[in-house]
Protein backbone atom coordinates (compact mmCIF):
# COMPACT_ATOMS: atom_id res chain seq x y z
CA UNK A 1 0.00 0.00 0.00
CA UNK A 2 1.26 3.30 -1.10
CA UNK A 3 1.64 6.02 1.77
CA UNK A 4 -0.05 9.69 0.95
CA UNK A 5 2.98 11.25 -0.01
CA UNK A 6 4.10 8.31 -2.25
CA UNK A 7 0.38 8.28 -3.76
CA UNK A 8 0.62 12.31 -4.48
CA UNK A 9 3.52 11.77 -6.15
CA UNK A 10 2.27 9.51 -8.50
CA UNK A 11 -0.69 11.05 -8.99
CA UNK A 12 2.07 13.84 -10.53
CA UNK A 13 4.05 11.87 -12.50
CA UNK A 14 0.76 10.37 -13.97
CA UNK A 15 -0.34 14.23 -14.91
CA UNK A 16 2.55 14.72 -16.06
CA UNK A 17 2.02 11.90 -18.53
CA UNK A 18 -1.18 12.62 -19.63
CA UNK A 19 -0.06 16.66 -19.81
CA UNK A 20 2.87 15.06 -22.49
CA UNK A 21 1.03 13.29 -24.25
CA UNK A 22 -2.73 13.72 -23.79
CA UNK A 23 -3.27 10.18 -23.42
CA UNK A 24 -5.31 8.65 -20.57
CA UNK A 25 -3.35 6.52 -18.09
CA UNK A 26 -5.17 4.38 -15.53
CA UNK A 27 -4.00 5.53 -11.79
CA UNK A 28 -3.33 2.16 -10.63
CA UNK A 29 -1.18 1.27 -13.82
CA UNK A 30 2.06 1.13 -12.12
CA UNK A 31 1.63 -1.04 -8.92
CA UNK A 32 -0.84 -3.10 -11.64
CA UNK A 33 2.59 -3.83 -13.32
CA UNK A 34 4.46 -4.58 -10.15
CA UNK A 35 1.54 -6.92 -8.96
CA UNK A 36 1.41 -8.68 -11.73
CA UNK A 37 5.09 -9.23 -11.76
CA UNK A 38 5.51 -12.80 -11.06
CA UNK A 39 2.48 -14.26 -12.99
CA UNK A 40 3.87 -12.13 -16.27
CA UNK A 41 7.66 -12.98 -15.39
CA UNK A 42 7.55 -16.15 -14.40
CA UNK A 43 4.16 -17.51 -15.42
CA UNK A 44 3.16 -17.87 -11.21
CA UNK A 45 0.15 -19.08 -10.57
CA UNK A 46 -1.66 -21.16 -7.54
CA UNK A 47 -2.16 -25.34 -6.54
CA UNK A 48 -4.38 -27.02 -4.22
CA UNK A 49 -2.22 -29.58 -2.70
CA UNK A 50 -5.69 -30.86 -1.27
CA UNK A 51 -7.79 -31.52 -4.99
CA UNK A 52 -4.63 -31.32 -7.10
CA UNK A 53 -5.96 -28.58 -8.94
CA UNK A 54 -3.86 -25.81 -10.96
CA UNK A 55 -4.89 -22.14 -11.45
CA UNK A 56 -3.39 -19.72 -13.53
CA UNK A 57 -3.99 -16.20 -13.00
CA UNK A 58 -3.34 -17.46 -9.02
CA UNK A 59 -6.17 -17.62 -6.69
CA UNK A 60 -6.20 -17.12 -2.71
CA UNK A 61 -8.90 -19.84 -2.57
CA UNK A 62 -9.49 -22.93 -4.44
CA UNK A 63 -13.27 -23.03 -5.62
CA UNK A 64 -13.66 -26.72 -4.94
CA UNK A 65 -12.24 -26.75 -1.67
CA UNK A 66 -12.68 -23.36 -0.58
CA UNK A 67 -11.54 -22.59 3.18
CA UNK A 68 -10.23 -26.53 3.22
CA UNK A 69 -7.72 -26.15 -0.03
CA UNK A 70 -4.18 -25.49 1.06
CA UNK A 71 -3.11 -23.08 -1.97
CA UNK A 72 0.58 -22.84 -2.82
CA UNK A 73 2.05 -20.80 -5.24
CA UNK A 74 3.19 -22.45 -8.36
CA UNK A 75 4.70 -22.16 -11.59
CA UNK A 76 2.98 -23.04 -14.42
CA UNK A 77 4.43 -25.41 -17.24
CA UNK A 78 6.48 -23.59 -19.82
CA UNK A 79 5.30 -25.37 -23.18
CA UNK A 80 1.95 -25.85 -24.31
CA UNK A 81 -0.14 -26.52 -27.39
CA UNK A 82 -2.48 -23.85 -29.30
CA UNK A 83 -5.82 -25.34 -29.44
CA UNK A 84 -7.50 -21.84 -30.88
CA UNK A 85 -5.75 -18.65 -32.70
CA UNK A 86 -6.63 -15.51 -34.53
CA UNK A 87 -4.91 -13.42 -36.64
CA UNK A 88 -5.42 -10.14 -35.59
CA UNK A 89 -5.19 -7.10 -38.22
CA UNK A 90 -6.88 -4.12 -35.88
CA UNK A 91 -4.99 -4.33 -32.60
CA UNK A 92 -5.96 -2.83 -29.27
CA UNK A 93 -4.30 0.46 -28.41
CA UNK A 94 -0.97 0.50 -27.78
CA UNK A 95 -0.57 -2.51 -29.95
CA UNK A 96 -1.32 -1.18 -33.63
CA UNK A 97 2.21 -1.25 -34.31
CA UNK A 98 2.18 -4.69 -34.07
CA UNK A 99 -0.21 -5.70 -36.27
CA UNK A 100 -1.37 -8.50 -37.96
CA UNK A 101 0.10 -10.86 -34.75
CA UNK A 102 -1.36 -13.72 -33.41
CA UNK A 103 -3.48 -14.14 -30.59
CA UNK A 104 -3.92 -17.80 -28.88
CA UNK A 105 -5.47 -19.52 -26.85
CA UNK A 106 -2.56 -22.51 -25.36
CA UNK A 107 -3.05 -25.48 -23.18
CA UNK A 108 -0.62 -25.97 -20.75
CA UNK A 109 -1.64 -28.91 -19.46
CA UNK A 110 -3.10 -29.51 -15.80
CA UNK A 111 -6.30 -27.65 -16.68
CA UNK A 112 -4.75 -24.58 -17.59
CA UNK A 113 -5.70 -23.17 -20.15
CA UNK A 114 -4.22 -19.27 -21.36
CA UNK A 115 -4.59 -16.54 -24.00
CA UNK A 116 -1.74 -15.14 -25.24
CA UNK A 117 0.42 -13.55 -28.37
CA UNK A 118 2.32 -15.45 -30.49
CA UNK A 119 5.67 -14.30 -31.61
CA UNK A 120 8.92 -14.95 -33.73
CA UNK A 121 6.56 -17.61 -35.49
CA UNK A 122 6.54 -18.51 -39.25
CA UNK A 123 2.91 -17.95 -40.29
CA UNK A 124 3.15 -21.82 -41.52
CA UNK A 125 3.69 -23.05 -38.55
CA UNK A 126 0.83 -21.47 -36.13
CA UNK A 127 -1.95 -24.07 -36.38
CA UNK A 128 -4.05 -25.91 -33.90
CA UNK A 129 -1.55 -28.39 -31.90
CA UNK A 130 1.58 -26.54 -32.77
CA UNK A 131 3.90 -26.79 -29.56
CA UNK A 132 4.48 -23.34 -28.26
CA UNK A 133 6.98 -22.37 -25.69
CA UNK A 134 7.00 -19.25 -23.19
CA UNK A 135 9.54 -16.56 -24.14
CA UNK A 136 10.25 -13.22 -22.52
CA UNK A 137 8.99 -10.14 -24.66
CA UNK A 138 8.05 -6.18 -24.16
CA UNK A 139 4.41 -6.15 -24.21
CA UNK A 140 3.99 -2.43 -24.48
CA UNK A 141 4.60 0.87 -23.38
CA UNK A 142 2.30 2.80 -21.24
CA UNK A 143 3.66 6.30 -22.66
CA UNK A 144 7.18 7.50 -23.73
CA UNK A 145 8.35 8.06 -20.02
CA UNK A 146 5.69 5.50 -18.24
CA UNK A 147 6.06 2.20 -17.18
CA UNK A 148 7.62 -0.68 -19.93
CA UNK A 149 5.65 -3.79 -19.57
CA UNK A 150 7.09 -7.08 -19.75
CA UNK A 151 5.94 -10.27 -19.57
CA UNK A 152 5.15 -13.74 -21.38
CA UNK A 153 4.63 -14.17 -25.06
CA UNK A 154 4.77 -17.61 -26.65
CA UNK A 155 6.84 -19.06 -29.45
CA UNK A 156 6.23 -21.92 -31.73
CA UNK A 157 8.56 -24.98 -31.24
CA UNK A 158 7.16 -27.52 -34.08
ZN1 LIG B 1 -8.80 -27.59 -3.91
Amino acid sequence: MLGEAEQQRLFIFIKKCEDLEGIFMPYNALPLNWRKFPERYNLEGSYCETCDTYYFPARVLCHKCRRKGKIVTKEMPRIGTIISYTKVHVGLKGFEHETPYYLALVDLGKGVKLLTQIVDSDDSKVKVGAKVKKIFRKINEGSKIGPISYGYKFKVIK
